[in-house]
């Protein structure tokens, strides 16, 4: 039977910057409509193998395929519309407001986003669509970071990539907004790949969990095959922090009442 060919697939992407080898033979296929977490240590490679997507980096070794083409080979604005990006750090334009923000993709793509489809985006996100003329040092951190997933919406993409997204962000408005994602996502028919550093943030989102390490993939697994042990020795020495924290937690609460 003759199966489709992933929504992405990565071939033996190799990246290289002069000594430095950022990104060492990685290859993995990421299914339509999946929520794939990637974690690793910092350095390890993650954000330049997502920049390899939208062909910001482009890999030394091996091929990056979008939908069974080579992104290469792919117009470059045709490929930015069809992959949304939220990229580490907050990344708006000082200068712009949050509409002209959140519509710079099809502007630079020669297209003008409707006012309506703005306040649209920003009730996906739940602002309120007043903001629509705020600039973005008016915005808390946590709303910031609601007009970088709209703007990254506003394509209409199929992929939706994120950068450690919500790195910088306080532990409430983090989960919140971590839900937010997980829910359009689904409600959107999206696949999405999302880099955090944070295992339990991974476990708790996403169905795959792949794991770098310098450069190479280490671990590919489902949450559940994870906290079963599986994934080898760097996969588990990350999970092992939130599970020693909730047993902790767990422990704590078994023990009732706070001694006076
Ligand atoms: P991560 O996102 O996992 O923290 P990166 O992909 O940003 O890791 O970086 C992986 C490695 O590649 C690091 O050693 C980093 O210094 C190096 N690197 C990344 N981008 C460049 C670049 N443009 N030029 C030189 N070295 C780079
Ligand atoms: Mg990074």
């Amino acid at each position: 039977m003759e199966t489709a060919p992933p929504l992405l697939r990565f071939d033996g992407v190799t990246c290289r910057f002069g000594e430095v080898t950022a990104v060492g033979g990685v290859t993995c296929d990421i299914a339509f409509g999946s929520f794939v977490a990637m974690v690793g240590a910092s350095g390890s490679g993650k954000s330049t193998l997502l920049k390899t997507v939208n062909t910001l980096v482009e890999p030394t070794g091996g091929r990056v395929l979008f939908g069974g083409e080579e992104v290469t080979q792919l117009k470059p604005a045709r490929l930015r519309r069809r992959v949304g990006y939220v990229f580490q750090g907050i990344g708006l334009f000082p200068h712009f407001s949050v509409a002209e923000n959140i519509a710079i993709g099809p502007r630079l793509a020669g297209e003008k986003l409707a006012r309506e489809r703005i306040a649209e985006l920003l009730e996906l996100v739940e602002l309120d669509p007043a903001y629509a003329t705020r600039m973005p040092d008016e915005l808390s951190g946590g709303q910031r970071q609601r007009v970088g997933v709209a703007r990254a919406l506003a394509g209409e993409p199929e992929l939706l990539i994120m950068d450690e997204p919500f790195g910088a962000l306080d532990p409430v408005t983090r989960d919140a907004l971590g839900r937010k994602v997980r829910e359009l996502h689904e409600r959107l028919g999206l696949t999405t790949v999302m880099v955090t550093h944070d295992m339990a943030e991974a476990l708790l989102l996403a169905d795959r969990v792949l794991v770098m390490d310098r450069g190479a993939l280490v671990a590919d697994e489902s949450p559940r095959a994870l906290l079963a042990g599986k994934g080898g020795t760097v996969a588990q020495r990350l999970v092992s922090v939130p599970r020693e924290q909730a047993e902790k937690l767990a422990a704590m609460e078994g023990l009732g009442e706070p001694r006076s």
